[in-house]
Parts: structure tokens; C-alpha cells; sequence
């Protein structure tokens, strides 16, 4: 076997996502814990934006400090290597978490025993179905009170429209809890309340007749274990490798992230079954991550914290071949060579400068303004991945300059903002008025800020009500597009890229006007070739 194939086959990487508060920190920090990466709890820092400090500057500054120390956290277990690429929770982060999964080969949902499926879950898990990326569901905090397990199950298949398949049971439930039965391993974990924080005993079983498990859970707890195994088997499907990667089915694991309960059966099982990294689809072939070739595509620009160095970091997902330092590769956008000479890899708890990195890994290449998110490197070919779309963002308003000496600066941070996919940029056709899109409302003030500290630039904005920014598709000679451009100039704008877009003020209008003009196709996604 050659080495780049071993490479390959010791890589696994993948993102956590959940909805705030459900444990995607405490999980990721066990999980570093196994893989002896840190050594104490604590050490991991929750990317999380604290409530009611959305005004506060500082606390964006610390957040995107975050967000760079925690953007790939790699460790090793089981003689593997895997990266977590983070992906944060916050809902006006959405975006950047969007743009993180086109880098993954796999994720881990986190819900809430008691909260059950939240709103960011669904978000977010419907962007995983899209792409059918392989989904491991673990079910956390069941060391406190919450929703009876098979209820739980049905309303993640119900919500989240996936198809479980649970590969672990909770034994009781909140002061009732005993422990966990792993179908998977098929054994059963305890919980020893006085042990709190450690694991308990594990006891194995051949049958699940077996009297023991009577003496060890009392008999009732194991009558109603036998009776819930039972329906597991008749409702559920078998657990089946190919479906789970090919997204139509969905393991399901319960426990504790903070007891550390369940979370070593979730990483072994994990390991056992998630994809190593996977060929990708380009314009025009598939690349396949043994090809001796380098290729990889920027998912993530950060710019530098210190604002007297305006270089940034971007963030590479390497799939095809090994990745070399002070090696020439083609940027294919641009048709320009470039080559590296401090390409950083990132550990739990560093990053460094490396000579070689293979298939998923992810490195990180300064750059001083020559990428854009979705761009692709490659050894010499000319090939482009598919690109990451940009989703309709939610909140809209005009962004004017508020010092006329400074249009340059302004014109370029902003420029370089929409690059790092801070935000998304519209030009209205009508008066070429720029209209500043996001996800969420804080990112209006990242970009207020961030003009002013790193360009030296003043904007204001003014309010825009919009409901969505759509994509438009259309035969530009057609009548029926000359009536739509005509009748709607107004709401015309084009994109960074030069696409057109017709912001839409209302769900209604957006109806009539797929009505009216059924050849002029409206798309909330920026890629619908
Ligand atoms: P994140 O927002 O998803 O990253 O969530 P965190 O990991 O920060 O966890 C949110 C809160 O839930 C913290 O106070 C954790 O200590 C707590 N938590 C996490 N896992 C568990 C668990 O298994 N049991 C209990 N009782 N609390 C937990």
C-alpha cells in the first residue's frame, strides 16, 4: 500500500453541530481527552458569543480570537488521525458554519435530552442532508431529567426527517439513571452517581437473558431493557455501513458529555464506521483523494487579529494528493501560481508550521488578498470544486460612507470582508446603491468595526426592509425576462460575482412573481447550475 493511501485511511474529519447550550464544547473537549490531546478539562474555549454582549466590541474581538484558536482542533486515537473542524453555534454565525461543512466527511449532531430538537439543529442538519454527509446523532445529558428516549427518536426522525437507527439505550433517565446498554458493543456501561465524572464499570454480555443483568440493574430496570430492545429491533432498521454513507441513516448514541459517560462508545463506534476522507466532485471529473495531485479548496478566510498586518489565513481542506511546503501550486481562478512558505497544521492546542499534509487535513496559508472562500489550488490542472454557495441572507440595509476622503478604504475593506464571506454585498442596478446582506444583525456591527480598525473607514447604515435576496435564473433575451426586469427594476441588484438578484420584499411577492413569470426561475442559493 502506498503511503499517501495509508495517510488517507488513518484520517477522519469531521464537525459537531447543535444548537447553543446542548454540549458541542463539552463533547469536543472529551473527545480531545481520549485522544490525550489535553489533559484537563477546561481547556477547550466554547466559541460561544454571551448573551446580551451582541453591543459589545470586545467581545466580537474575543469571539473571532476564538474562532481562530478553535477552527481545527486534530487528534489521534486509535492510530487515527481526526480533526474536528469547528463549526459555531451561534445563530448569526450560520454562515461560516454553512460554508464548514463542505470540508467534512462526516458530522455529529449534539440534541439536548430535554430540549429535543431546537431550531439551529434543524438548520443545520437540513444543510448535512443536502449534501448527504454522514450523520452520528448523540443524545446528551442524560444524567438530568428528559424526554423519554423513544419519543426523543421519533422526533428527530419527525423534525430533522432522518432515519434512526439507535446503536445505544438509556437505562432510566435523570435521578433514575443507571446506564447504558451499547448495542453496538453489546455491553452495558453503569453510572455510578458517587463516581460522578468517571466511567463506571462496563459489563459484558453474550445474551441479553443473561440473570446478571438482572443483579446488575435491578429487575425491573432489566424486564423493561429486555421489552425496549425488543421494540428496537421490530421498529428500527438494522445498522448497515452503506446507508450511513450515503446519509439515509442515522446511528443514534446516548450519554453524558460532561459525566463522560457514552462518549468513549461514541468515538469508538465513530471510528469504526465514519468515512475516511472522500473523492469530490469538480467542474469537470472527480477527484479522488489518492490521486498523486494535489488539490484542496479554500472553505474559510480569517483575517489577521492585529490590524497593523492586514494578511489573513486561509483555510485549506486538502483532497487529493500530499500538499508540500515552498511547492508552486495554481491558484485556477486566477491562472496564478503561488507557493507557501509557512503553511500552518493545526493541533488541539497549537498550530505549526509543517512540510506535508494529506487528505482531510486542513492547512492554513497566509495570504495576503489573492483568495476567495471557494477558491481551488491545484498542482497544475485546471479544475475548480464546486464552488459554496452563499445562502440568502435574512437582514438587509444600505451601508453608506461617512467620510468621503476614505471611499478607497471603504470600497476595499468591504471588498475584502464580502472575500472572507462576512457578509454578502449587493449593487442595485436601478442607482448602484450597496446593500449589505447577513444572516444575522451582528454582523453589521463586526463589519462597522472592523472597517474602522483595520481600514480606516466610517459607514452608517440605513434600514431596508427586505425578506430575501433571490438568485435569478433566466433567459436574458426572453420577453417574459424584459417584462420581469422591467416591472421589478427597482428590486434588481447584482452579487460580488456580477449575478443578477432580485430582492424580494415579501414570501407573497415572491409567489406572484413565480406566477407571473414562470420562465424566470428564483433560486435562494447562490449555485443552482
Ligand atoms: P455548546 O453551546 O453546545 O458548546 O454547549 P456547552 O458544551 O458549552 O454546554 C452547555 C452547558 O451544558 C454547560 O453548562 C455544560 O456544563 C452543560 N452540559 C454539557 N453536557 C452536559 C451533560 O451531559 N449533563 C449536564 N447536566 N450538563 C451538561
Amino acid at each position: 500500500m502506498s503511503d499517501l493511501i495509508k495517510e488517507i485511511e488513518k484520517r477522519k474529519t469531521f464537525g459537531i453541530i447543535s444548537h447553543p447550550d446542548a454540549g458541542k464544547t463539552t463533547l469536543t473537549e472529551k473527545l480531545l481527552l481520549f485522544g490525550g490531546a489535553i489533559q484537563e478539562a477546561g481547556a477547550v474555549k466554547s466559541n460561544k458569543i454571551k448573551k446580551g454582549a451582541t453591543s459589545d466590541f470586545m467581545e466580537i474581538e474575543r469571539q473571532r480570537g476564538i474562532s481562530v484558536a478553535t477552527s481545527v482542533l486534530a487528534f489521534e486515537y486509535r492510530n487515527h488521525k481526526i480533526n474536528i473542524l469547528d463549526t459555531p453555534g451561534h445563530k448569526d454565525f450560520a454562515e461560516d458554519t454553512y460554508r464548514t461543512l463542505t470540508a467534512v466527511d462526516s458530522v455529529i449532531v449534539v440534541i439536548d435530552v430535554a430540549k429535543g430538537v431546537e431550531e439551529q439543529t434543524e438548520k443545520l442538519v437540513q444543510v448535512c442532508r443536502m449534501r448527504n454527509i454522514p450523520m452520528l446523532v448523540f443524545i446528551n445529558k442524560l444524567d438530568r431529567e428528559g424526554k423519554d428516549a423513544f419519543d426523543l427518536l421519533d422526533e428527530v426522525e419527525q423534525k430533522l426527517g432522518l432515519t434512526v437507527c439507535p446503536l445505544s439505550l438509556p437505562i432510566g433517565m435523570g435521578s433514575d439513571f443507571q446506564g447504558i446498554y451499547n448495542i453496538w458493543e453489546n455491553n452495558i456501561q453503569l453510572f455510578l452517581e458517587e463516581k460522578k465524572q468517571k466511567v463506571g464499570d462496563s459489563i459484558k454480555f453474550d445474551d441479553i437473558n443473561d440473570q446478571s443483568i438482572d443483579e446488575a440493574i435491578g429487575e425491573k430496570a432489566a424486564s423493561t431493557l429486555r421489552e425496549e430492545l425488543d421494540l428496537v429491533q421490530s421498529v428500527y432498521p438494522e445498522f448497515n455501513r452503506e446507508d450511513y454513507m450515503k446519509g439515509d441513516l442515522q446511528p443514534v448514541f446516548f450519554g453524558s458529555a460532561l459525566n463522560n459517560f457514552g462518549v468513549r462508545e461514541l468515538l469508538d463506534a465513530f471510528i469504526d464506521i465514519a468515512p475516511m476522507p472522500q473523492a469530490k466532485e469538480s467542474d469537470t471529473r472527480l477527484v479522488k483523494p489518492e490521486e498523486n495531485q494535489f488539490t484542496g479548496f479554500v472553505f474559510k478566510i480569517h483575517a489577521n487579529m492585529d490590524p497593523k498586518h492586514r494578511d489573513r489565513l486561509a483555510f485549506v481542506k486538502i483532497v487529493s494528493g500530499t500538499f508540500k511546503r515552498n511547492e508552486n501550486y495554481l491558484l485556477v481562478r486566477e491562472g496564478k501560481k503561488m507557493k507557501f512558505s509557512s503553511p500552518n497544521a493545526f493541533f488541539a492546542d497549537k498550530k505549526e508550521v509543517v512540510d506535508e499534509s494529506f487528505p482531510g487535513d486542513i492547512v492554513g496559508l497566509h495570504d495576503t488578498g489573492s483568495f476567495r472562500i471557494g477558491d481551488t489550488l491545484t498542482g497544475g490542472e485546471k479544475l475548480s470544486f464546486k464552488g459554496i454557495p452563499s445562502f440568502s441572507p435574512e437582514h438587509f440595509r444600505y451601508i453608506n460612507n461617512n467620510d468621503p476622503l476614505k471611499a478607497k478604504q471603504l470600497a476595499k475593506g468591504i471588498d475584502q470582508l464580502m472575500d472572507e464571506g462576512v457578509a454578502q454585498l449587493f449593487t442595485l442596478e436601478m442607482n448602484n446603491r450597496k446593500i449589505i446582506g447577513t444572516v444575522g444583525a451582528l454582523q453589521y456591527e463586526v463589519i462597522q468595526y472592523r472597517l474602522e480598525h483595520e481600514y480606516g473607514a466610517k459607514c452608517t447604515y440605513e434600514p431596508l426592509s427586505m425578506h430575501k435576496a433571490c438568485w435569478v435564473e433566466a433567459d436574458e433575451k426572453s420577453e417574459e425576462f424584459k417584462e420581469f426586469a422591467r416591472l421589478k427594476q427597482r428590486f434588481l441588484a447584482r452579487d460580488k460575482y456580477n449575478q443578477l438578484v432580485f430582492l424580494a420584499d415579501s414570501s407573497f411577492t415572491i409567489h406572484m412573481t413565480q406566477e407571473k413569470f414562470p420562465n424566470v426561475k428564483l433560486h435562494f442559493i447562490s449555485e443552482f447550475q
